[in-house]
């Protein structure tokens, strides 16, 4: 097919206090006997969010461990005990960052298919769709809350499943889950969706469609990261939205070399997406110098902590891993540096890429 016939998330709400509504919105949904399945971010294990879940029946809350991202071996796991003990289930619901939101979109989708999901990391290969999912993040800015992929931490690599069986039937935006974010955790997660800006405008795959949602999330994230003198209840509001645009003007673009180095560092070093995305891209003056530049004022602003030296210690072999998994996402590549990205790209000038971050 010439054209993307992308599928999109099914239902919207949007507005402070949404999460509210949530019992209502899940009923049509429920199915006699089937539990929902609430997979809470566990930082809000015993925080006053845990009690607003609406549980009903045998619902199920289980938190989901964050601490690192989410892997192939984790989804398995929630997914195979969820079908022992109820055969199946009338939904998941996935509250919490987007570490979360990947995790509730893949359980689901591995409610309806076989194997494991590490067979269905890559583009189209899941053929089933899964339980009824709904997200709602408490972090803004990855933009998993609108994509048709969850990005997974695999036993041979870290890559989504995308498919159209994917996207969320629902996602509630409610900017006042995200109040409470540590400062520098929000900045990450935030520079997350700058950086997805970036890369989508300055990319040779760009047309009208993304460039539209791509500049108004730019717009808004200059909004909250440079002009407002403090951060404020709007903040929240712009910075969902932002997110929002982020990941739609992705879903029709793509990402760059940001995020193509970071892959790599997030799967030798275990590097956080968002701090990871942060740390390469302070180092990308020549591919973005105006986006790099202005990052660099908004890390200024607020004095956020961007680590340095992270590659200092690393062995040959650890860099060509690296350097492996980075430029085996042609598709960013492609759309950062063109057609002949191999020729510009080479081993040696990734390497020192690496050796500089
Ligand atoms: P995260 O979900 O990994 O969470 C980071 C930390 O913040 C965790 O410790 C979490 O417990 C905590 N947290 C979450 N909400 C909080 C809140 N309101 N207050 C305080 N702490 C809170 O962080 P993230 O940056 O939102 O997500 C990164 C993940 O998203 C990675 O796994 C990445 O691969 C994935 N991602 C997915 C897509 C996609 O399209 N599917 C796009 C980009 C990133
Ligand atoms: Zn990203």
């Amino acid at each position: 097919m010439q054209f993307r016939n992308f599928k999109m998330v099914g239902y919207v709400v949007y507005g402070r206090g949404s999460f509210n509504q949530l019992d209502e919105i899940i009923a049509p949904h429920r199915k006699a006997g089937a539990p929902m399945v609430f997979l809470l971010d566990h930082y809000f294990q015993g925080k006053p969010l845990e009690s607003r879940i609406p549980l009903r029946g045998n619902d199920v809350l289980l938190y989901a461990d964050v601490t690192y991202e989410p892997k192939t071996t984790q989804v398995d796991r929630i997914a195979s005990e969820l079908k022992e003990a109820y055969g199946t289930v009338s939904g998941i619901i996935g509250i919490g960052g987007g570490s979360t939101m990947d995790l509730a979109k893949a359980v689901s989708l591995m409610m309806g298919n076989t194997g494991s999901s590490a067979d269905y990391q890559g583009w189209d290969l899941v053929k089933q769709p899964g339980v009824y999912k709904v997200g709602i993040p408490t972090l803004s800015g990855t933009g998993a809350e609108v994509s048709r992929t969850t990005v997974l931490t695999g036993p041979t690599r870290k890559l989504g499943m995308n498919s159209d069986f994917t996207p969320f039937d629902q996602i509630v935006l409610d900017p006042e889950l995200t109040k409470d974010a540590p400062k520098n955790q929000r900045f990450y997660t935030g520079m997350d969706c700058y950086i997805h800006c970036i890369e989508s405008l300055e990319g040779t795959y760009l047309n009208e469609f993304s460039k539209s949602y791509g500049e108004k999330a730019l717009q808004l994230c200059r909004e909250v990261f440079l002009e407002e003198p403090h951060w404020t209840d709007e903040c929240d509001d712009k910075l969902m939205m932002a997110s929002y645009a982020g990941g739609m003007s992705i879903a029709y673009s793509q990402v760059g070399v940001a995020h193509a180095v970071s892959y790599g560092l997030s799967y030798l070093l275990g590097t956080k997406h968002g701090i990871g995305n942060c740390i390469v891209f302070d180092q990308l003056e020549e591919f973005y110098p105006a986006g790099v530049a202005e990052f660099k004022r908004m890390v200024a602003k607020d004095g956020y902590e961007i680590p340095k030296g992270i590659c200092a210690n690393l062995t040959d072999e650890q860099f060509d891993k690296m350097i492996d998994v980075s430029l085996g996402m042609k598709p960013l590549w492609e759309n950062a540096l063109g057609k002949n990205w191999e020729a510009q790209m080479t081993r040696s000038r990734l390497r020192a890429l690496y050796e500089k971050l």
